[in-house]
């Protein structure tokens, strides 16, 4: 199997052009390195997009690039070029990128044209995630692309935010990182969330669980729901014993439950929008040791205190 690391440059419609809402980012480059199973990089691809939608660069992104509507204008249109790359990538390949976006734009350009569907569910190799998980050590940082070249020494010979330039420099930094358990730590690309109960999505890594749901018309009734409120280890599937119930912290939910053999377990649930203004869940379930337990209850007893001091506040007042 060949490993494609695929970076995209694009351009951002104005908000007020009719055109925004058709397609919000529009494809401007298509950059990307193949490795073999190896982590050789065998092939390089790389190719300027003529946009059809927002031919002026949106102030941000001319800042941000390394080349301007000169060279937009040299580019072939989106459906020859991602022709091309499907044809470049092969049939056996599992994407790799610098954070979840360059999918979710990808499929969206595609989505324009009327392209095929990826394969569901998308599995891919989030090299971001990945380098802050074993090189930082928090999964939940964001470092630029920049920020982890210097950092790993990776010798810099071209512009950074041209696609073919960002998606090698991604390629040397998923050399070096270890790849001892690589495949346990692969994402799950959501564009495309499931829309039945049959579709929904569970993938088991070896310290934690990822729960993608089907789509409910609002939070509450989401919640409601068994599949998406229950608590089962992340490696026997014994439901855990509950410890703290579901509450609401800043924009997710969390719990914590406890397995006999394995421990305490964190659960945290994410709303994330669907159309018709419905919305899906991913909940993750996670190892966690008694410290970070007393942290989540300190935080349930700060919310709840905060909740009771409003309650009054109100009754006074009225
Ligand atoms: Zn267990």
């Amino acid at each position: 199997m060949n490993y494609i690391v695929l970076d995209l440059e694009w351009n951002q419609g104005r908000k007020d052009s009719t055109n925004f809402k058709r397609l919000p980012f529009e494809v401007i480059e298509i950059g990307a390195a193949k490795l073999d199973d190896n982590f050789n990089i065998v092939d390089q691809f790389g190719s300027i997009v003529k946009p059809r939608l927002h031919r002026h660069l949106h102030p941000a992104i001319r800042e941000l690039l390394s080349y301007d509507e000169s060279l937009l204008r040299t580019g072939r249109p989106f459906y020859e070029v991602y022709q091309e790359f499907e044809d470049w990538c092969g049939d056996d390949y599992m994407f790799c990128t610098w954070g979840p976006l360059d999918l979710i734009h990808l499929q969206q350009n595609m989505d324009y044209y009327y392209f095929d569907h990826l394969p569901y569910p998308l599995k891919y190799y989030d090299i971001q995630e990945i380098y802050a998980r074993t090189k930082l050590n928090d999964a939940s940082i964001h470092p630029s692309l920049e920020n982890a070249v210097e950092k790993m020494k990776i010798p810099i010979d071209g512009a950074f935010h041209c696609a073919k330039n960002d998606a090698y420099y991604t390629a040397k930094v998923f050399q070096k990182i270890s790849h001892r358990r690589l495949s346990d730590m692969c994402s799950v690309d959501c564009y495309h969330y499931p829309t039945c109960e049959e579709e929904e999505i569970t993938v088991r890594h070896s310290n934690y669980t990822e729960y993608i749901s089907r789509t409910f018309p609002d939070k509450k009734i989401a919640m409601a729901d068994d599949h998406v409120s229950s608590m089962n280890c992340y490696k026997c599937n014994r439901k855990l014993k509950t410890k703290i119930k579901w509450f609401s912290n800043n924009s997710y939910q969390i719990s914590v439950g406890k397995c006999w053999t394995h421990g305490l377990q964190c659960g945290k649930i994410k709303f994330k929008p669907a159309k018709y203004d419905e919305l899906f869940v991913i909940k993750r379930v996670e190892k966690i040791n008694k410290k970070e337990y007393e942290r989540i209850r300190d935080r349930q007893k700060q919310i709840q205190a905060k909740r009771m001091e409003k309650r009054h506040q109100k009754q006074n007042a009225s």
